[in-house]
């Protein structure tokens, strides 16, 4: 023991039959259908409380479980036992089997015999000129902000860039008090109306849009039209937005620009794992399993559905992680519904070419590094330019940038390496004492 390095009291190992990494619907789902069939589980998710990012905050009443469909899930895994880990991150796989989480004060070493990704999406952001100004937001992240207190009430908020999000997300700001000024859909208007033929056999989707439309009723929506410019003096002011083709602008005075231009999955982890991953997506078979055996994945990172699909994948992996095989198939039916509108999302909102003429030479790209349109634009990869200008090697790891040149300059992304996440720095040294250890045990880095 004596040999042991000295962060070895803080880690904490726990076990389990199936691990669930992220408590988004898919991960809950999943969660609740393997412990009900008598498995242990255990469940990690890096925010406070379980309920990803729909879910997020004020629609789960973690104490007093209320009506909704999201405390329903939370209650049922509480009465199933399932073991949580919240506020942790995973970020490391140190041997197969076997995962490293970091909470605010401890190191988890969480084995299991089943896993279940569940790591949900993220926003992809285009940079513009003035994108980086303070008041300048991800539409998602603005909404995140508000639940967690920022004041919003009286503010002018104008939404732009791309996908349903953009909705929901005005929806809620106006609930709370926000004067939307307007929707900028970068779509155009005939997309939209394919769109809408395609929702007509899903009862359940056109329902959610007329309630959406009553809530935004009054609210101007422009289709084909999305930010050029960001102005202000230390603070966003203004917003410039442009209808392309016709070259028209329009410039509207903003307290907050919420933009996001639709949703790119979190594929890391399962990368990590050795998933295979095809055009940005985790391949999965009928039982969300990837091609690593043991290894399920369900929700966004199979491709971006919304909250039913994410809900039918998680339970289909819970049920096949135990063994429910007969359960699971009863699902397939409703799934490939939901997949037919997964698919029709990702034709409407495809991102139009003129978007990639948005940043000017001195428009930074990558945020952490400070690294700007023209220094990326002479190197010919992913590769090369983290090499010669660091993009993508700031705290974000290229989450936030590298979507963003795979979409300007069509760059492949490199190779996931650990740690998926920043982690600290005592943790990480722990991890290479036991590399030191155990050299054959723990994977490349
Ligand atoms: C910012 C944002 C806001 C959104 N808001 C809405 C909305 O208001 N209305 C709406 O209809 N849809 C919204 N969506 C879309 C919605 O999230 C999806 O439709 C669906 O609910 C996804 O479910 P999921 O379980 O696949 O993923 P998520 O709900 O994203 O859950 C994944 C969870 O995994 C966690 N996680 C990821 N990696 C790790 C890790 N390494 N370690 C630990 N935990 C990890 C994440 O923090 C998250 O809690 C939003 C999406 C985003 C990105």
């Amino acid at each position: 023991m004596g040999s042991e390095p000295a962060t070895e009291n803080r880690v904490i190992r726990r076990g389990f039959d199936v691990l669930v990494a992220g408590a988004g619907p898919a991960g809950l789902s999943a969660a609740v259908c393997a412990a009900e069939g008598g498995a242990t589980v255990g469940i990690v998710d890096d925010n406070p409380s379980p309920g990803g990012q729909i879910w997020r905050g004020d629609s789960i009443k973690t104490d007093s479980i209320n009506s909704s469909e999201a405390a329903r899930w939370v209650g049922r895994l509480r009465a199933a036992g399932v073991q949580e880990f919240c506020g942790t991150r995973v970020f490391h796989q140190p041997e197969p089997g076997v995962l490293l989480a970091e909470g605010e004060e401890s190191l988890f070493q969480l084995s299991y015999g089943k896993l279940i990704v569940a790591t949900g999406a993220r926003e992809l952001f285009l940079p513009f000129p003035g994108w980086t100004l303070p008041n300048v937001m991800g539409a998602g992240g603005l909404q995140a902000m508000v639940k967690s207190g920022l004041p919003i009430a009286g503010k002018r908020v104008l939404v732009a860039g791309s996908g349903p999000l953009l909705l929901a997300v005005a929806a809620y700001l106006r609930q709370h008090g926000a004067d939307i000024l307007m929707i900028c859909e970068q779509a155009s208007w005939s997309s939209l109306a394919r769109f809408g033929l395609a929702l007509l056999p899903q009862a359940g989707k056109l329902s959610q849009g007329f309630v959406l439309r009553r809530q935004l009723s009054g609210i101007p929506f422009m289709a084909g039209w999305w930010p050029v410019e960001a102005r202000g003096h230390g603070k966003l002011e203004e917003v410039v937005i442009s209808q392309g083709r016709s070259q028209r602008t329009k410039t509207i005075s903003c307290d907050f620009l919420a933009c996001g231009f639709h949703l790119v999955p979190n594929t890391e982890l399962a990368e990590l794992l050795g998933c295979h991953v095809r055009n940005g997506f985790v391949q999965v078979d009928d039982f969300q399993q990837t091609s690593i055996p043991g290894v399920f994945c369900a929700g966004e990172p199979t491709g971006v559905g919304g909250l039913e699909l994410a809900l039918i994948e998680g339970q289909i992996a819970g049920f096949a992680a135990v063994r429910r095989s007969e359960s699971a198939r009863h699902l397939f039916g409703v799934r490939r519904k939901m997949r037919s509108f997964a698919r029709a999302l990702e034709r409407t909102f495809s991102l139009r070419p003129e978007l990639r003429s948005l940043p000017r030479p001195e428009t930074i790209v990558c945020r952490c590094e400070d690294v700007t349109y023209s220094r990326l634009a002479q190197h010919g990869s992913w590769r090369a330019s983290k090499l010669q200008t660091r993009c993508g090697m700031g705290p974000c790891q290229g989450r936030v940038c590298g979507p963003v040149t795979r979409f300007l300059f069509a760059w492949s992304p490199a190779p996931v390496r650990p740690p998926v996440f920043p982690a600290r720095f005592e943790n990480l040294s722990a991890v290479a004492c036991k590399a030191e250890a155990e050299p054959s045990q723990v994977t490349g880095g």
